[in-house]
């Protein structure tokens, strides 16, 4: 164990910098660990290095992780750097092997938080042990289970647990891999203060463009800090070659980083308010997509009078269209004035998508 990680981590001064974790996505070869992680120590910028050792992937047959064999790479780079190291862990065995190589933090990954046996065994498994432990939000936007994670580590006497922001997989968003709903990690805080609070930039991005934006908004909301993954030849990266960038690109993106030193009122009120505008961007992108999908069945209905040599506009189908969408609002608390000018407007790009079709 590392003490000035764990003091850095879990017991914050007003005055402390950022915490950043990096490394690459998954540990590839020795060469490619010890290169990256001593690259990245030269930044000067890094409290702690990672690697995935064990990579829990969507379909059999992509890169699986180096397995147990790659542990040792770690520490030697700890060795080398006089960093503290961090693995995902997503079953007993792995949090035994960890334990072994004396890895620093373990931290269990978004497939595993969502699913309570899998939190369960490792926390059994770490019953006794003092090692800090990060959780990362569940893939899908479900707050309790998250909560849920923590509570069983803390259950099994864990009391270094802190928690990772990597996005939510979510229907309606096409600008991050994972969208951020910052709303959602901001409750967190609110309900567990204490704990500490890491972004991962990386996965909820899932491009190098955008990872900047999603750093500093994390420290614009009072985060503790980040976990970015860093690989020596990103484009050449067994697993998330897009996302990654090299140590030195990481060392500019810190470096342009602001740490805003904002009294507790202030941050309060900035978080809530950047809370607010990130539901309203959310559900802004929702009703998108949305529309998106309206007017696409809009053709496919244009397609269909083409074929039967039906007129585009039915007036006694839009009488009643307007009556339910009037009757709908009332309920929700819309105005008719509203709802007929939105209506009339959805209503003409439908007609001009059923007329293109028509046409064509
Ligand atoms: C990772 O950190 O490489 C990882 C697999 O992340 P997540 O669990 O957030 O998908
Ligand atoms: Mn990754």
């Amino acid at each position: 164990m590392v003490p000035t990680m764990k003091s850095a981590l879990f017991n914050r001064q007003p005055d402390d910098k950022p915490f950043l974790i990096s490394g690459p996505c998954s540990a590839e070869t020795e060469e490619q660990v010890l290169d990256t992680c001593q690259r990245l120590a030269a930044t000067g910028k890094v409290q702690a290095l990672r690697a995935g050792i064990w990579k829990p992937r969507t379909k059999p047959g992509m890169f699986e992780g180096v397995g147990t064999k790659g542990l040792p790479w770690l520490k030697k780079a700890s060795e080398l750097t006089g960093l503290p190291t961090a693995v995902e862990v997503a079953t007993a065995k792995h949090v035994e092997d960890c334990l072994a190589f004396g890895i620093d933090i373990l931290w269990v990954g978004a497939r595993t938080t969502g699913n309570p046996f899998s939190v369960q065994e490792i926390a059994n498994a770490l019953r006794g042990v003092d090692v800090p432990v990060l959780v990362k939000n569940p893939i899908h936007p479900e707050l309790e289970l998250w909560v849920g994670a923590v509570e069983r580590l803390q259950k099994a006497g864990l009391t270094h647990v802190g928690l990772i922001h990597r996005g939510f997989s979510s229907y309606g968003n096409t600008d991050f891999r994972n969208a951020p709903m910052w709303h959602l990690p901001i409750e967190m805080k609110r309900r567990m203060p204490e704990m500490p609070l890491l972004c991962d930039p990386s996965h909820i991005c899932g491009r190098r463009d955008t990872l900047f934006g999603v750093a500093q908004q994390a420290l614009n909301l009072g985060f503790d800090g980040n976990m970015i993954e860093s690989h020596q030849n990103p484009d050449a990266a067994w697993s998330d070659a897009k996302q990654q960038i090299t140590p030195e690109v990481l060392h500019d993106l810190i470096e342009g980083l602001v740490w805003r030193h904002e009294s507790t009122d202030k941050r309060e009120f900035l978080t809530a308010l950047a809370s607010f505008r990130e539901q309203i961007n959310h559900l802004d992108a929702e009703i998108m997509q949305l529309l998106g999908r309206r007017m696409a069945v809009a053709e496919k209905i244009g397609q269909y009078k083409k074929e039967n040599d039906i007129t585009i506009l039915q007036t006694s189908r839009w009488n009643e269209v307007l009556e339910r969408a009037l009757r709908q609002g009332q309920s929700v608390g819309l105005t008719p004035e509203f709802v007929e000018q939105y209506l009339a407007a959805v209503h003409l790009e439908s007609i001009n998508h059923q007329s293109r079709v028509m046409e064509g």
